[in-house]
């Protein structure tokens, strides 16, 4: 028997299968061709289902297949008389990703499915497939396939006339040329450092109505065929960028939290995870394991990466469930680290340092020439291209002011504004941001206010839902701790990296996991951003009565005090709404439907330490700090008397004034401590009150 013409064999295939899966909705293409569908859309699961082999060979040979498809489409039997013939066909649902970073030549032809953000789009251009050149010499039309296989728009002009054979100048006849929309666009990888010079990202080259499917910030999986070019090939396409693109497809727009593949052994893991009794304290240690930073704030970072449920109400209003929390904290600790850390946990997230971020870099989405960067058009700031996930931001008190008041806007916003000209443009900027910020002389001073020290806008503070404090005050008791646990995880690099690469290690693989097991992570990063996305797919847990009643005691006791006449910071409505958001993360980090008492009682605990840290007393709700303030500085002044008085006693006994030494002596049996008594003379010094006739002697004036 003569084999049939392979091309025959699977289109009839392709008929079979749209007959046995697809009637239905190609019978709706049908009808919706071609003003509001120009495409049929096929899961490849299906294919899979219909014929595995069928499937496999749509992944290896996809520019083949798709002929295929798309010539048994125009074929198929239509109910109606419509012909479908520019209709396409759109493969989703591949069975496995690649990250953008781990594109290679290899899958060169082959078509993928790649999860990412998109960064940029470029203008939509009417692009000539097959140009119509007319001579303007002779009149004769030259037609020239244009290759769809090039980065950008330029057109390839006949090499010469057909009608006169010389070089042109032609003309291009646009009623006998064909055309067809096209798009770039860039896609990057969904977890990324936005401080590095090229994340990793690949162009992707649309065609027809896949054309205007997405804008920057959006998550996707955007499937295609990986297309391999030499710079010399097309001297237009920006070998810098990638000598790499991808042809595409079809677009699928999931929640950042699916671009997590989770297996059936990962999710029993996480079940059984979410039952352990300890299971906060193993979130808390978690964080960051090698940085010293206090639980309260550690507990604020994992309730972030939770998040609470975003409610939409029945009036159309969207409750964000993203939570924002603010570290401002003395040069030297570690927050910097967790915040960073923190980036690696979640799904999604942009990490930015306030020191090198422009407001277009952060918070807005530009518009560019086509001078300065090709065809781009539209370039997403951090904050759009971090939508439904996390903004890492270091230093956010580095950011210019106008950068400062876009992150403002931004976070209450939700969105941020890109314009062109007059026309401006909203793009979705749902992101959770987790920012740190020095003190307002660099360094918290002990004697002064904190609320004064913070060196942000209050409008902005109060888009944090937690703000905290961090001090680097030398405290003995502390300082021990705090060493031996830096020192701990020092001695266990060393010891790892002794085991791995000195020949001679005196360390048994038995004893090397012990002393590394010390400072490991309770639950490591992979599994920690696989639990993330498991528990914010599948748990949206609903308030119970105890719960209600609690946090409604707590805030209206709160809100009581606040609203005092002399009450300096009146507790706003929406900490009601970080109260819930909180509680309903606190929930969800056990995998819970519903939010308990407990869940309340750790969030007002949680708020109730980030207030006293800005020096809010929840008791009374009164700025603390007025009265530390007052208070301290009144044993202040005591203090400066006293050690004036000291210095002048002595200075009576010495020719050369009081030596320095011999002060903190006496001071200290007045109960102070060296290092504050040396902080007191400096004071001293500038407030006039005593001078240095010689180097560590002291007279008074
Ligand atoms: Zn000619």
């Amino acid at each position: 028997m003569v084999p049939r013409n392979q091309n025959t064999e699977f289109i009839d295939l392709f008929d079979e299968f749209y007959r046995d899966y697809y009637r239905n909705e190609i019978g709706e293409l049908a009808q919706n061709y071609p003003d509001e569908q120009k495409s049929l859309i096929i899961d490849w699961e299906n294919l899979y289902q219909f014929d595995p082999d069928l499937a496999e060979d749509y992944r290896n040979k996809p520019d083949q297949l798709q002929e295929y498809a798309e010539e048994a489409l125009r074929l198929f039997e239509l109910p109606v008389d419509v012909r479908l013939g520019q209709a396409h066909v759109r493969i989703e649902n591949l069975p496995e990703t690649t990250a953008v970073g781990e594109i290679r030549a290899d899958h060169r032809g082959q078509l993928i499915s790649i999860p990412g953000t998109v960064r940029s789009v470029s203008p939509v251009v009417s692009y000539t497939t097959d140009a119509a050149f007319e001579c303007q010499r002779c009149g004769t039309l030259t037609r020239m396939p244009q290759t769809i296989t090039t980065g950008d728009f330029s057109v390839s002009e006949p090499v010469q006339c057909h009608g006169c054979e010389r070089e042109g100048p032609y003309r291009v006849n646009l009623d006998q040329s064909e055309m067809e929309d096209r798009q770039l666009v860039r896609l990057e990888a969904a977890s990324t450092d936005n401080a590095r010079e090229s994340p990793d990202s690949i162009v992707l080259v649309t065609a027809n109505d896949t054309v205007g499917d997405v804008q920057p910030g959006d998550t996707v999986l955007a499937n295609g065929v990986l297309k391999v070019v030499s710079p010399s090939e097309d001297s237009h396409f920006d070998a810098t960028i990638s000598d790499k693109y991808v042809s595409l497809l079809s677009y699928e727009h999931v929640e950042p939290e699916n671009l997590i593949s989770l297996s059936r052994d990962d999710e029993d893991t996480i079940v059984d995870l979410s039952e352990a009794d300890d299971i906060y304290d193993r979130f808390i240690e978690s964080v960051a394991p090698h940085a010293p930073i206090s639980d309260e704030i550690k507990l604020g970072v994992v309730l972030q990466l939770f998040g609470g449920v975003e409610k939409s109400l029945e009036d159309g209003t969207i409750l964000p469930g993203t939570i924002n929390t603010g570290i401002v904290t003395d040069p030297g600790t570690f927050v910097d680290d967790v915040v960073r850390y923190a980036a690696r946990l979640n799904p999604k997230s942009i990490r930015v340092d306030g020191t090198n971020t422009s407001q277009v870099g952060l918070t807005t989405a530009a518009y560019r020439s086509s001078n300065d960067s090709k065809n781009w058009a539209l370039d997403a700031g951090a904050l759009v291209l971090a939508d439904g996930g996390l903004a890492a931001i270091t230093r956010i008190d580095e950011l210019k002011s106008g950068a400062r008041a876009g992150l403002e806007s931004a976070m209450r916003e939700q969105e941020v504004l890109a314009s062109k000209g007059t026309a401006t443009r909203a793009l979705p900027a749902d992101a959770s941001v987790l920012a740190s910020a020095r003190p307002k002389y660099g360094r918290f001073d002990q004697y002064e206010s904190v609320g004064e020290q913070l060196n942000l806008e209050p409008h902005l503070i109060s888009q944090f839902d937690l703000l905290f404090i961090q001090t680097d005050q030398p405290d003995a008791d502390g300082d021990a701790e705090v060493a031996s646990n830096i020192l701990d995880a020092s001695v266990a690099g060393e010891v790892l990296t002794q085991a791995r690469q000195a020949d001679d290690s005196p360390y048994t693989d038995e004893e090397v996991e012990e002393i590394t097991s010390e400072v490991e992570p309770k639950i490591d990063p992979d599994l920690f951003r696989k639990y993330v996305a498991y528990a914010k797919r599948s748990c949206f847990p609903t308030l119970t009565e105890d719960a209600k009643v609690a946090l409604r005691d707590f805030f209206v006791e709160l809100r009581s005090q606040g609203l005092e006449e002399d009450a300096p910071v009146p507790v706003p409505l929406r900490k009601l709404e970080s109260l819930v958001k909180l509680a309903e993360a606190s929930a969800r980090v056990r995998l819970s439907d519903t939010v308990e008492e407990e869940d309340a009682d750790r969030v007002i605990g949680l708020l109730r330490s980030s207030m006293e840290d800005i020096g809010i007393d929840p008791e009374t709700g009164e700025l603390d700090d007025e009265v530390t303030r007052r208070g301290l500085s009144e044993e202040a002044r005591e203090r400066l008397e006293d050690i004036r008085g000291i210095v002048h006693e002595i200075e009576k006994e010495y020719d050369e004034g009081a030596p320095v030494d011999v002060v903190v002596e006496e001071a200290e049996k007045i109960g102070m401590k060296p290092s504050k008594v040396e902080h007191e003379i400096e004071k001293l010094k500038q407030q006039g009150e005593v001078y240095e006739p010689r180097t560590d002697h002291l007279r008074t004036t």
